[in-house]
Parts: C-alpha cells; structure tokens; sequence
C-alpha cells in the first residue's frame, strides 16, 4: 500500500489550492469542531467486573487448549478473546487488542483502554447508522508516478485497480443517497496530505482509502485487511517503520469509536462478498490519509497482488464490482 505519510506532498506537483478553490493545501488544525479526548484508562480491570457494570452476562470458559478462551456476549453479539492473545472475534470477524488479556489471581483482565476502544464499540454502543444526504469522500489508493504495487500477475499497477473500484462504487452509493466525491477520477499523482484536504473541502461524513497489498517478493501472504487509527495509549497492530507513539494523538482519535466500528463494517461485508482470508481489523499510526481526518475514516487492502491467485481475482472486473458492492452493503 505504502501509504506512509512520511511522504510527503510531492515537490513537482502542482498546489491543489490551485486546482480546487478553496482548499487549504494543509489541512487545518484540529479545533472547533473537535470534542476533547476523554481522559484514557490505564488500569488492567477484571472482566467479570466491568461486564456487571455494564450489565452484561459474565465470561464464559470456551475451552483451554490451545489457548484459554472466553466469550462475552451483548444482545448485539459475542465476543470471543483468549488469554495471551491479542487477538479476538466479533461475531467471527477478526479484531486486533491493543494488550493481551491475562489471568490474574484467577481472573481475566484487559486494559481498561481496550475495555473502552476495543470492546465498548461493539458490545455496549449502537452500531453506527448512516441516513441519506450523507457526504463520502472515497480515495482511490496511489494515481500518476505513484503506482502503488505492480500485481504478480500481469504487471498491472495497484492504482488503476483502486481508481476501477471506487469508479464502480460511486454509482451504488448515490442510488442510496449517497452524495460521494472521489479524491481522483483519473491517473493523476495526489499528495496525502491534500486527500485530507479534499475530505476537508467536501465536508465529507466519511472517508475511505481503496488499496491492495503486496508482500513481494513473498508470495504467501493472502487475505483482505481494513485499518483505521490506533487510539491514544494503546499500541498499534501493524507499525511498518513509522514510530509508534502511544501517547501521540491525532484529530481523527477523536472518531475512535466509529473508526473501528465502520472498520468493522467493511471487513465483514467485503469477506462476506469474496471469501477472502480474514486478516482482520487492524490498528495502525503510520497511515497519513486517516490521522489527520476529522470524521470517521478506514483504509481498505483488499487482497494480495504479490499473491498469483489473489492477484487473478482482483484483475477480474467481476471481482472488482463485487468489493463494490460490499462497500456499498455496508453503508447501509
Ligand atoms: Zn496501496
């Protein structure tokens, strides 16, 4: 995807103030509009403590081999973590803890911050409801000397597959009353920090990043995965090589609740359409196009380019329409 925001706005491109009026060429700075974080939990909690106070049944004992595991349930669905694993299932989608879980004097503990970013979102808050006369702005990954990956198969490169994808998805989310704005319409090179602006501009509600990955030379790794902003205080899923400050925080924290709630979202209904792998939701700083964003924002890999099978699919156009079509699903 190398979307590391380190890079920065290319020198030969042209400003974007020139191109679109009224664009600030740097995003403007968090204020106003921007709640204050509340103050983050460190302490480890008992797990069967805080599902009584918020009312839900206690842990329940899955099994202890491998791994010991619980499940906690919602009448909204089941949450399924294992001691010394950071990950867990929701409703059998693939989420990332920012701390393991551990037993302590024979009790399950997490971070009181996962409590709150991790396991509120799903088990205690309504899911996000999205009504007409919304505004989304979708960004088709890389355009112009940014190619992004070359795919495996037929040399072809990543960003004309995430301009074909977000092409196909506009039409879907205007017949639901979508007003939707592309970051690019063409092969065109466009900084991140103005696929910020551009979100800023339209006032959008949403943002969403189109990318596939890419593990060359491996050719292993498979799978579809979404990200979204690491909330303040916890570690990341995936850190590349940008540093992972955990007291560092960001404008888009602010939606740290609705990120991984639309993540989760667009994870389930793009696995439910293609059958790909569940790499899960993962949480990640190095991603410029979401830390500055003020109003719920993801990232989407869908699938491998360095993988020879995934690589074939994501070249067929059926395919293409069919992470559309889940995009669109779960905007509903
Ligand atoms: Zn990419």
């Amino acid at each position: 995807m190398q979307t590391n925001a380190s890079a920065p706005a290319k020198a030969s491109m042209p400003p974007l103030r020139s191109r679109l009026p009224g664009v600030v060429a740097n995003p403007a700075p968090a204020n106003n509009a921007v709640k204050p974080l509340p103050a983050p939990v460190y302490t480890w909690t008992s797990l069967k403590r805080w599902a009584a106070e918020q009312r839900l049944g206690p842990p329940r004992l899955l099994t202890r081999s491998p791994l010991v595991t619980y499940a906690i349930s919602s009448d909204r669905g089941v949450m399924v973590l294992a001691i010394g694993s950071r990950e867990v299932t929701w409703n059998g989608v693939l989420l990332h803890l920012g701390f393991a879980p551990e037993i302590i004097d024979g009790e399950v503990y997490l971070h009181g911050l996962d409590l709150q970013k991790s396991l509120e979102p799903f088990l205690c808050e309504p899911p996000p409801a999205y009504g007409t006369n919304r505004v989304i702005v979708i960004d088709p990954g890389h355009g112009g000397m940014n190619a992004g990956t070359l795919s495996v198969g037929d040399r072809r490169p990543e960003k004309e597959f995430t301009l074909d994808w977000a092409r196909r998805i506009k039409p879907l989310l205007e017949e639901e009353g979508w007003q939707v704005f592309l970051t690019r319409t063409n092969d065109v090179d466009i900084a991140l920090s103005n696929r910020v602006a551009i979100a800023e501009y339209r006032r959008a509600d949403l943002f969403i990043s189109l990318h596939f990955n890419s593990a060359a030379p491996d050719s292993k790794p498979v799978g579809l995965a979404t990200f979204c902003l690491t909330p303040m205080g916890l570690p990341s899923t995936v850190t590349r090589d940008y540093p992972d400050i955990l007291m560092q925080s960001y404008p888009n924290n602010s939606f740290d609740t609705q990120n991984v709630q639309l993540a989760e979202r667009l994870q389930r209904a793009l696995l439910h359409a293609t059958a790909l792998d569940d790499r899960g939701v993962n949480r990640a700083r190095f991603i410029g196009v979401l830390r500055g964003q003020r109003r719920p924002a993801v990232l989407i890999e869908a699938g491998f380019l360095s993988n020879p099978h995934e690589a074939k699919r994501i070249a067929d156009p059926n395919f293409r329409q069919k992470l559309a079509e889940a995009v669109a699903a779960a905007l509903k």
